[in-house]
């Protein structure tokens, strides 16, 4: 068995044994509401009851407690790989460090815990703002909300910022009136869907064949849309994508991109490490390991990991534009405008990889 299959089995223990535990403390709470609410209670039964509990929590909790340690011994046991060989310290200190301070605030303000950035800015000293900090707060509560199935907060949201959205082509505002439409046909209250079937009316242009079969399903309002072809109307689905939709809207209008660019970061290291250690290994077995300050060669880290298309210069090791676009070179090899300048000398560049020479006027441009 593999390090991280190990380590998942010996989570999944810690996590029953916390279950257990935390079955025995709500069935304590369970005692304690009774006694409350019943003053003919039978008081030697109900000590008994509650001594028995008191003893099964006692159990789990030594039990939780012990499995947490194993866990632990099991983390140093099986993750024994140095990976020191990857770590570039310069990536993480000097001006970066403000960077990566602010990667990690942003991560955890989109997950919501307030509580957690705020001790970090202490210990770290990031100096983070507070009108940084606000939008992912509302952000977390709307979200919080759609997770408990109540639209409203973000309907307002959408309403308050439609000039916007409207600008980007969104269709939250549509899809959460949607959610409510399908809420009243699941209850089968038809008069309430026609009804809310107005509101629906302002995205007839934009969205007029969802719309018709948001009209369709209404025929079958009482005998039941679960047994028609209407079905997927009221999959669950439809609420966890809502708030994904949510969140990339938002972190949109905020200039941001919809995952945490800190877990992709995580993401894809590890995804990257263990082929990178096996060709380190055989790297440095021709000694030709670090002697270059780039990746030996290209990791798949799989659909997730791809983005749009875009050319970073090789030589100017910067992200093309518009301005500096991608020129490929007559042998096939591709560098920035900027850098086919600075190579050019008197009308010939000698392809930096190959190294080929020809007229800087043969290269062309490359379009993503
Ligand atoms: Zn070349």
């Amino acid at each position: 068995m593999d390090a991280v299959s190990v380590l998942q089995k010996e989570f999944c223990k810690v996590n029953s044994k916390h279950k257990e535990l935390q079955e025995g403390l709500s069935n304590l709470d369970d005692l304690v509401a009774a006694v409350e609410n019943n003053q003919d209670l039978d008081c030697n039964w109900y000590l008994n009851q509650v001594k028995t509990e008191l003893t099964n929590i006692s159990v789990s909790h030594k039990d939780w407690h012990g499995s947490i340690s194993r866990f632990g011994k099991v983390i140093d046991k099986q993750l024994t790989e140095n990976v020191s060989f990857f770590t570039n310290r310069d990536l993480i200190s000097g001006r970066n460090s403000q960077l990566l301070h602010q990667l990690i605030c942003e991560h955890f303000l989109r997950q919501g815990n307030l509580e957690l950035v705020e001790k970090f800015v202490q210990d770290s000293g990031h100096k983070l703002e507070e009108c940084k900090k606000r939008p992912f707060v509302d952000l977390n509560q709307i979200v919080g909300s759609l997770r408990k199935r109540d639209l409203l907060p973000a309907l307002k949201w959408c309403e308050n910022n439609r000039p916007a959205l409207k600008k980007r082509g969104s269709s939250l505002e549509f899809m959460l009136h949607r959610l409510n439409f399908i809420s009243l046909i699941k209850e089968r209250n038809t008069a309430g869907a026609l009804q809310y079937a107005q509101i629906l009316g302002q995205f007839v242009e934009t969205h007029k064949k969802q719309l018709q079969r948001l009209m369709g399903s209404l025929l079958y309002v009482s005998t039941g849309i679960e047994n028609s072809v209407y079905r997927d109307l009221i999959d669950p689905q439809h609420w966890s994508d809502i708030c994904d939709l949510f969140t990339k809207e938002a972190c949109s209008l905020m200039g941001l991109s919809k995952e945490s660019p800190l877990s992709i970061t995580v993401d894809a290291g590890c995804k990257a490490l263990p082929a990178l250690n096996s060709i380190r290994q055989v790297m440095e077995a021709k000694q030709l390991w670090g002697l270059k300050d780039e990746l030996p060669c290209e990791v798949d880290l799989g659909p997730s990991c791809q983005f749009h298309s875009l050319f970073a210069c090789p030589i100017l090791r910067a992200q093309c534009t518009k301005s500096n676009p991608p020129m490929r070179l007559e042998c096939g090899h591709v560098i920035s405008n900027d850098a086919l300048k600075r190579l050019a000398i008197s009308n010939k560049v000698k392809c930096p990889y190959c190294p080929q020479e020809t007229s800087p006027s043969e290269a062309k441009q490359i379009y993503f």
